[in-house]
């Protein structure tokens, strides 16, 4: 199945304001992928109607949601199921500082229906961390049926080898995202523990062109397995 798993929408501030939901599935079916996924940061204000066009496109698409914890590391949450799903994001939004977002400095956090247009504005700044740490955050995660990867996990900003320098044994993650190869071996280098892993390349696309770059194929049985497997 071929993926893009990491995306970001108009609501988050640092992604471009034509990441509306037709224009995000519609450049994904350009780019042959056959599931999507969403992740904003630290909200997931815009799911239901992400979910709801990529469906309306014949898209299969993946609750998601990108979470900065207090480490300032960078997980991907993913959930089959939009409701539980939408608890998990209510929580996050409970953990973040009442700070307002300055849309001069950081960009517009725009909230889109299903005809693209811009119908709210998200006044909490998004891109900040939640005043919890990664390990509670995997945690409650897996308390309500979602999976944990650990987002561009070799990048030198916002990356878990960036900010702790390892992956601790008893985190509970279920999916590592990487660039390219040389990355696989340098995790598996650092972490000879970790048993076979479920890789994911995803774009973490912020404009529109970038949707799909790196054209994962992934297998879609193991990878619906990672819930099963998460229980
Ligand atoms: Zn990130
Ligand atoms: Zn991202």
């Amino acid at each position: 199945m071929k993926v893009d798993l990491h995306i970001h929408s108009a609501l988050s501030p640092c992604a471009n304001d034509d990441m509306t939901p037709h224009n995000i599935v519609n450049m994904a079916r350009l780019a042959g992928l056959e599931c999507i996924s969403v992740c904003d940061h630290n909200s997931f204000a815009q799911q239901k109607m992400m979910a709801h066009v990529a469906h309306e496109l014949g898209m299969k698409y993946v609750y998601g949601i990108e979470v900065q914890s207090v480490e300032d590391v960078h997980i991907c949450i993913y959930f089959l199921e939009e409701e539980k799903g939408a608890l998990f994001g209510q929580w996050v939004y409970e953990h973040l500082l009442p700070i307002e977002n300055d849309i001069r400095y950081f960009g517009n956090q725009w909230i889109c229906n299903a005809l693209d247009e811009f119908v709210n504005q998200e006044k909490r700044l998004l891109i900040q961390s939640i005043d919890q740490g990664i390990a509670s955050i995997a945690d409650r995660a897996h308390e309500l049926g979602g999976i944990v990867s650990l987002a561009h996990v070799c990048d030198k900003t916002n990356s878990i080898l960036t900010q702790l320098g390892f992956i601790p044994k008893n985190l509970r993650f279920d999916m590592i995202e990487v660039k390219n190869e040389p990355q696989k071996e340098k995790v598996l280098r650092m972490h000879p523990w970790i048993q076979d892993p479920f890789w994911v390349r995803n774009s973490d696309a912020h404009y529109l062109q970038d949707i799909g770059i790196y054209e994962d194929e992934i297998d879609e049985k193991k990878f619906y397995d990672l819930w099963r497997k998460a229980l």
